[in-house]
């Protein structure tokens, strides 16, 4: 069975030889990466990395309607890691298997229709995602849940081991990097890089209590994130 006909029935899995992002390719010199690598630019030229999907083109074959009627019909099922962002699993990231996805409950946050006063202001009824209902309270955690089921599957994979998540950030990234990482203790453990005196105890406090490790620094949030990125 491909995996186009397993989409329909609720990707319960993904061959190997089919749905895969097969590599990282370097937007500045072109090199490619396997995804295995764990990098965060290109080891080459110091650019960013694009995931290249090579069965991406096979998801045309099925039309919109029933992509439509695909994730509908996903909503039903009590599969954990289809009830979140993965819902869209074959469009997200392929690679990453159901088993390794971490899911808190991010995603599908409510669509809140704009009071009058609003409306009436843009001339426009209109909607509004209600993201702060997020397990952390932030649209961060779309982002978390899949950086952090990546790492889970390379720990699944014997990859990676003892990790350190570093991230630089004056409150929701960190906040949901401390969360979706105290989902995967002992292989990791995250910690964060603060510009002195940039950040309330408030912002952190969240972060805190999903056993974050803070390290403030003299310097500025670009700072932080250049040596994050070291
Ligand atoms: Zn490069």
């Amino acid at each position: 069975m491909g995996c186009l006909e397993r989409c329909q029935f609720g990707a319960l899995s993904i061959p190997e030889d089919v749905c895969v992002v097969d590599s990282d390719r370097c937007i500045g010199c072109g090199n490619e990466h396997p995804i295995e690598s764990l990098l965060y630019t290109c080891p080459q030229c110091g650019h960013v990395l694009l995931l290249i999907d090579r069965a991406f083109d096979d998801l045309k074959s099925i039309p919109g309607e029933m992509w439509h009627k695909i994730f509908d019909y996903r909503r039903m099922l009590n599969i954990p890691a289809l009830k979140g962002i993965y819902r869209y699993h074959e469009f997200l990231g392929s690679v990453i298997p159901l088993d390794s996805i971490v899911y808190l409950g991010e995603g599908h946050t409510p669509l809140v229709e704009a009071n009058s006063t609003l409306s009436q202001r843009v001339g426009i009824k209109f909607y509004y995602k209600n993201d702060g209902q997020n397990p952390s309270a932030s649209f961060k955690d779309r982002g978390m849940a899949s950086a952090l089921s990546y790492i889970h599957f390379l720990i699944q994979q014997g990859l990676v081991s003892d990790v350190l998540a570093i991230c630089a950030s004056t409150g929701d990234t960190s906040a949901a990097a401390a969360l979706y990482a105290a989902y995967l203790q002992p292989h990791i453990k995250s910690a964060v890089l603060l510009p002195h005196k940039k950040v309330t105890p408030q912002q952190l406090s969240q972060g805190c209590l999903s056993h974050l490790l803070t390290y403030r620094l003299l310097q500025q949030l670009l700072y932080c994130l250049w040596l994050t990125a070291r």
